[in-house]
């Protein structure tokens, strides 16, 4: 797909580069058929920067109207970096979508290679595989380090396994209607391992770090709470089973909350189901709930060390009674609870366009 492309030099690069990608698939993964299909968007102007999580947007709307496997997304535009300086690629394994920049791969025959190498990478990261030090999964430092080199053994054999999974009929085909749960509930189970590994790709555990105001909120939050005498007053006397229930239902609210704030579940208008779309939620959903869940963590701590910094006839006079050492630990599980509400709250004032970039996209190539 390309971006308002008037330039025919470039149209036809574009082209060539189509058709000797389908070449090199055909002859380095013989096993399968493949197809690749171009369709042409002329909804932007050619000059500028573009913003890689709408493109992935509009690169996943097309991808589920065409029923394709993997949609790249190619722009002779520039791309708003997310990170470094600079980007040519960014690959969305959650999405099964990439998008790529021609903006600095020159021109002519060298333009041709270098949007196969570029492309062939994407595609390595939507397949799963991590960076080698061989083939087209060496690690992008700028256009002279495209290769269009063969996959190393092993990284083929990890492909092809992940191509047959996909080659495999899609569960829609299987029955026409499911139940909602049902149909998540197959989706799971089918490639539980997948999904997981997916998750965990995405380092969930620094999500606190790369959304700072969301953070801020929580961790103002938990201060206001330690300092105030009205809080402990309530937090000091719940029950075990009181703030261990709050938690459960904060950090789930907080989840869920964020999931709908953000649209992070609307990918394609669609009604029909589609088991790509059901395993996106999942990614995602669990992505969220463990970055929330390292977000209480990292708040109780916070709670619990500042707890124990107060002086204690403080907290005896705050709380009406001698503050226990486990009722200060059940506080701190009070006040991470509120925090991560907070930061729920917080989030959604967050940019939307910065949580997606955090949960959809594997790197900046
Ligand atoms: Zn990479």
């Amino acid at each position: 797909m390309g971006a308002d492309l008037r330039d025919d030099n470039l149209l036809a690069a574009y082209d060539e580069a189509r058709r000797r990608l389908v070449s090199y698939l055909e002859t380095e993964f013989p096993r399968f058929s493949w197809r690749v299909e171009a369709a042409e968007r002329r909804a932007f102007m050619p000059l500028g920067a573009l913003d890689p999580v709408e493109l992935l947007e509009i690169a996943v709307a097309e991808k589920l109207r065409r029923h394709w496997d993997f949609v790249l997304l190619i722009v002779p535009n520039e791309l708003t970096p997310l990170h470094g300086p600079s980007s040519l690629g960014i690959p969305s394994s959650a999405l099964e979508s990439a998008v790529l920049s021609t903006s600095q791969l020159g021109a002519g025959d060298e333009l041709v290679s270098r949007i196969v190498a570029l492309a062939l990478h994407l595609l390595g990261h939507l397949w799963g595989l991590e960076h080698a030090q061989t083939g087209p999964m060496r690690r992008v430092k700028g256009p002279q380090s495209l290769s269009t080199e063969p996959f190393p053994p092993d990284q083929r054999v990890q492909a092809e396994h992940y191509l047959r999974e996909v080659a495999a009929s899609r569960l829609e085909e299987e029955r026409a209607r499911w139940g909602v749960v049902s149909f998540y509930w197959r989706t799971l189970q089918k490639d539980a391992r997948g999904i997981a590994e997916s998750i965990w790709g995405y380092k969930p555990w620094l999500l606190p770090l790369y959304l700072g105001r969301l953070t801020a909120a929580a961790a103002v939050s938990v201060v206001y709470f330690l300092l105030t005498a009205d809080g402990w007053a309530l937090g000091g006397q719940l029950s075990w089973r009181a703030v261990c229930l709050l938690a459960l239902l904060g950090v789930s609210a907080a989840t869920g909350f964020l999931f709908a704030g953000q649209d992070l579940g609307k990918y394609g208008r669609e009604w029909a189901w589609r088991e790509q779309l059901a395993r996106t939620r999942l990614v995602v959903m669990g992505t969220l709930t463990l970055g929330i869940v390292t977000l209480w963590l990292a708040l109780f701590l916070l709670s619990l060390a500042g707890a124990w910094l107060l002086p204690r006839p403080l907290l005896r006079e705050w709380m009406g009674v001698a503050p226990a050492p486990w009722a200060i630990v059940r506080y701190a599980v009070f006040t991470a609870t509120i925090g991560v509400l907070g930061a729920a709250l917080g989030g959604n004032l967050e940019e939307e366009r910065e949580i997606k970039a955090e949960l959809l996209i594997d790197e900046e190539a």
